[in-house]
This record gives C-alpha cells, sequence and structure tokens, in this order.
C-alpha cells in the first residue's frame, strides 16, 4: 500500500465491470479514462485471435492455450474464464503492484471473473453494464462486425444468462446514452467530471 505525504495509507481500489459482449463496456472505459487518466485498465490474457486493429500487450495480450494453461498452473492469474470458446485472465502481477500503490485499477472481465474476483476481492466494486434492451445489444454487436455468425451467437446465448446476474452486481448501469451511462459510472465509483483519483482521497 501506497502511503500519502500525510502518512495515510492509500489501499487504491479495485473496480470490476461487467456486462453482456457488445453492451458497450469498451466504448464506456475509453471515454471514462479519457477524463481520468489515471484509472488503471488491467490488460488480460485471451487465446481469442485479435481483432483487427487490436495490438498485442495494449487491448489484450494474445497467447496460445499452452501458454494460457501454463500462466494457471504458476498461479499467474487472479480470475479466469472460458468464454464463447476461447480462455481469457487476470495478469495477478500488475494488478497487485498497482493496487498496493494505491492506484484505483479497472478489470473489464464476464460474469464467471467477476463473480471470482467478488470471493478474492470483497471489498471490489462491481458494476453491470446493461442494455437499453435486447434488441439494442444484438444490432450493437451485429453493427460492430468483428465476430463470425457462429461466435456472435454464442455471445448472445452468454448475454442472455449474464443478464439474469445483474442484481448480484453492487450498481447497474444501462448504456443507452453514453454520456448519460459514463456519468453514472462516475457516480457509482465518487468520481465527478472534474475530480480526480487524488482529489477524491482526499
Ligand atoms: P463491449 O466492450 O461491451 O463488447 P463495445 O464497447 O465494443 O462493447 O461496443 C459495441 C458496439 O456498440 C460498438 O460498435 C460501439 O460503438 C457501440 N456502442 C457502445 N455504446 C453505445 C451507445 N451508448 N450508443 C450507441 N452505440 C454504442
Ligand atoms: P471480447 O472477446 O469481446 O474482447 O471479450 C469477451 C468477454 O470476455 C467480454 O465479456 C470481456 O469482458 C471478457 N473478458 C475480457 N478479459 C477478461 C478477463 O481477463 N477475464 C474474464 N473473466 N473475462 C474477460
Amino acid at each position: 500500500m501506497a502511503t500519502t505525504s500525510e502518512n495515510q495509507v492509500n489501499p487504491g481500489r479495485l473496480i470490476v465491470l461487467t456486462g453482456p459482449s457488445g453492451v458497450g463496456k469498451g466504448t464506456l472505459l475509453k471515454r471514462l479514462c479519457q477524463r481520468h487518466p489515471e484509472l488503471q485498465v488491467s490488460v488480460s490474457l485471451t487465446t481469442r485471435a485479435p481483432r483487427p486493429g487490436e495490438i498485442s500487450g495494449q487491448s489484450y495480450i494474445f497467447v496460445t492455450r499452452e501458454e494460457f494453461a501454463a500462466a494457471i498452473a504458476a498461479g499467474d492469474l487472479l480470475e479466469w474464464a472460458e468464454y464463447a470458446g476461447n480462455y481469457y485472465g487476470t495478469p495477478r502481477q500488475p494488478v497487485e503492484a498497482a493496487l498496493r500503490d494505491g492506484k484505483w485499477v479497472i478489470l473489464e472481465i464476464e460474469l464467471q471473473g467477476a463473480r471470482q474476483i467478488r470471493q478474492t476481492f470483497p471489498q471490489a466494486k462491481l458494476i453491470f453494464v446493461c442494455p437499453p434492451d435486447w434488441e439494442t445489444l444484438e444490432q450493437r454487436l451485429r453493427q460492430r462486425g468483428q465476430d463470425s455468425e457462429t461466435a456472435m451467437q454464442k455471445r448472445l446465448a452468454r448475454a442472455k444468462e449474464e443478464l439474469q446476474a445483474a442484481p448480484e452486481f453492487d450498481a447497474c448501469i444501462v448504456n443507452d446514452d453514453l454520456e448519460t451511462a459514463v456519468q453514472e459510472l462516475e457516480r457509482h465509483l465518487g468520481l465527478t467530471d472534474k475530480q480526480d483519483i487524488s482529489a477524491s482521497r482526499g
């Protein structure tokens, strides 16, 4: 844990953002981080193939299934899950180091991973992002246009299950109008538009 100049402990904070694929989690996070650049977003390991424009180390660290299995065996993942035929996991070391430094760290992960974090970090803030309605979710997933029809069907099936879990979360945000949703997110995290984390620590 880091200490402030007044020698108070800065505990850092773990935030989890979950919601069905295509709901707009990535879009929301991008906007939030533009406004609060001090937030740290964890970069996950995945066995999924990169989409056009995705660079390893930025959107994800792209690994083989063997490399992913080795990371699990070594205890290098804070949580991990299988999702629509691929594996995804949060590297432990960078998250723990950032929390020790008093940073706020955001994990953008699916439901099984969020449940694991709930167990291991009961103090984490878990936020669920909902679509305004099912049709909009399907439309956004299709409009992103980066998944095959088979992958899309898997993601839609999974989305139905995930939506039912929304009440497990500390807060639910409906991503209808993007700006309104970002403001809601800021409100739940105690981040107002102009406020940064150091200010919120008091
Ligand atoms: P996720 O990260 O949850 O899978 P994305 O952030 O990739 O979702 O968003 C899926 C698609 O929906 C993208 O094409 C994005 O531009 C669009 N989108 C996200 N939020 C909104 C919104 N509030 N209004 C309209 N379109 C949105
Ligand atoms: P995508 O393939 O669309 O990038 O991600 C598919 C799903 O995996 C999304 O719901 C995303 O939030 C989730 N995801 C991304 N990284 C991780 C991770 O490290 N752990 C878990 N459990 N889910 C993740």
